[in-house]
């Protein structure tokens, strides 16, 4: 087992990986850069070591976090997600420099972050991929072409992109012209190549990702689906697990591709093929090699710790789980509570959070960074509060999401929570219909009350009486 692991990230991930470490006995080293001196996974973590004045170079700096890795006696990185957790060189120095990588080999990380590669990898297994180019565009003249010949609307893809980001679905060849060169600058800007793809656009698909669960021993499980249909932008915003809009045949046949699609590259550790599923068609998407942001609902409808899982593989031991051995129970929610304005077109909302009340009580999780009198950095991710919530059947889940959403206080920044009551309080999500296009589709129920808490309306008035009365 290892022994000491440093954690190169930041936040409720960070928070996470502390917390599974601890519960397994192995010391946590945690970096941080200063606008993070103050931060949770700071003061959890055994050991932590700043990386600089800059609020991102440090977490992305792989020279620097390997030797520090070495330096304080760490067996091994775990990356968490976002940052260098894809970023196959980093987990190549990692090889090189005798630190176990918490996730697959380097070369498997490089084949699958490549959208492209990914899916010639995928086309070579047999696993059903969108329909698309073969491999990158040369130039928007071979775009248009390829575009012609799959039929509009395409999507047009970066093909070392993330995060929702570097996507554009295009109608027409028209919009295909104007798309071309923003998705290109984008790509450029954000993942640092100007590579990019087309595939066929799927309409009104839902998004079934799998988890997956590998050893390096040959031992490969899925631990079933969530369903992550519920998107702004084509990010996520609320979760769910199993999905529950498929059928058991369906179940069945998507966690086995999730296999199929992990052994056909050689996959260790946790990973999650990512398909669009439309009718009775399923399609491979892409595979994101690392822990996935929502992989904490699978560990609530199985029971299985999939960063203990993570950590255990990476040390060299064999799965505890055959396929038979997992089942799931219930279903499980997640609501990214984002640091965000939904009323003003999702803008970031950062700032000293003047008061949190977490949620609690029966079947409600809780994964954040953030505490009462917290300053959320503006440099960083906008998710500031991971609210899972789980009950055995469907009605109960979204009544318990209902709860716990309601007994969250979150003051001083605004947040995506009271979006999420719209959302969980219409009947085609309370029916279970629903697809990537429901927020989309629903502007209305941006048209909430915006709630302002007693406090602040007491505050208020307490102001208006001392102008008018001159105190
Ligand atoms: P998940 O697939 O776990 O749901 P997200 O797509 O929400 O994850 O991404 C999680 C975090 O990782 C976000 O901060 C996102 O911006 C970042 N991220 C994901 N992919 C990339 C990428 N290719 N390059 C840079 N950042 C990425
Ligand atoms: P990222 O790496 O940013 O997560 P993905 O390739 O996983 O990018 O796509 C993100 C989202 O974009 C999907 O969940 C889906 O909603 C939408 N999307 C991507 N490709 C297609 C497609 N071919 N047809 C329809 N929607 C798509
Ligand atoms: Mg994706």
């Amino acid at each position: 087992m290892l022994n000491k692991v440093l954690i190169a990230n930041r936040g409720e991930i960070a928070v996470r990986i502390i917390r599974a470490c601890s519960e397994m006995g192995i010391r946590s080293v945690a970096i941080y850069t200063e606008p993070d001196r103050y931060g949770l996974h700071v003061k959890r973590a055994d050991e932590s070591y700043s990386l600089g004045e800059d609020p991102i170079a440090g977490y992305l700096d792989p020279l620097k976090i390997v030797n520090l890795a070495l330096e304080t006696g760490c067996d091994a990185i775990h990356p968490g997600y976002g940052f260098l957790s894809e970023n196959a060189h980093f987990a190549e120095l990692c090889e090189q420099k005798g630190i176990t990588f918490v996730g697959p080999k380097s070369a498997v990380i490089a084949r699958m972050g490549d959208k492209t590669a990914a899916r010639e990898s995928m086309i070579a297994a047999g696993v059903p991929v969108t329909p698309g180019s073969e491999g990158n565009l040369a130039d928007l003249t071979e775009a248009l072409t390829v575009a012609e010949g799959i039929g509009y609307p395409v999507m047009l893809k970066a093909t070392s992109g993330g995060g929702g980001r570097g996507i554009r679905r295009c109608n027409s060849a028209e919009e295909l012209k104007q798309q071309y060169p923003r998705v290109i600058s984008e790509a450029t800007k954000a993942f640092g190549s100007a590579d990019v793809f087309l595939e066929k656009c799927i309409v009104n698909p839902l998004h079934i990702e799998a988890q997956i669960l590998a050893d390096g021993h040959g031992n490969v499980v899925h631990l079933y689906e969530r369903d992550c249909s519920i998107q702004r932008r084509n990010q996520k915003l609320i979760e769910i697990a199993p999905s529950p809009q498929l059928t058991p045949e369906q179940r069945q046949y998507i966690g086995e591709l999730a296999v199929k699609a992990a052994s056909a590259v050689g996959y260790e550790n946790a990973g999650t093929v990512e398909f669009l599923l439309t009718g009775n068609e399923v399609y491979f998407m892409e595979m994101n090699t690392r822990v996935q942001v929502e992989h904490t609902i699978t560990e609530q409808i199985t029971g299985v710790d999939i960063v203990q899982e993570q950590l255990r593989v990476a040390s060299g031991l064999p799965l505890r789980y055959r396929q038979e051995d997992i089942s799931y129970r219930g279903f499980a929610l997640q609501f990214r509570i984002n640091a965000e304005d939904p009323k003003n077109d999702f803008l970031p909302s950062f700032g000293r959070v003047t008061h949190y009340y977490a949620p609690g009580g029966p079947g409600v999780r809780v994964d954040t960074a953030i505490f009462t009198g917290y300053e959320i950095p503006p440099y960083y991710d906008s998710m500031c509060l991971k609210l899972i919530v789980w009950a055995l059947s469907w009605e109960e889940v979204i009544a318990r999401g209902r709860r716990a959403l309601d007994d969250m206080r979150l003051q001083g920044i605004r947040t995506t929570a009271s979006y999420y009551q719209q959302i969980l309080a219409h009947e085609d999500f309370q029916n279970a219909h629903f697809n990537t296009s429901f927020v989309p589709d629903h502007p209305e129920l941006l048209n909430y009350k915006t709630n302002r808490h007693p406090t602040e309306v007491t505050l208020a008035l307490v102001a208006a009486l001392a102008a008018h009365a001159g105190w």
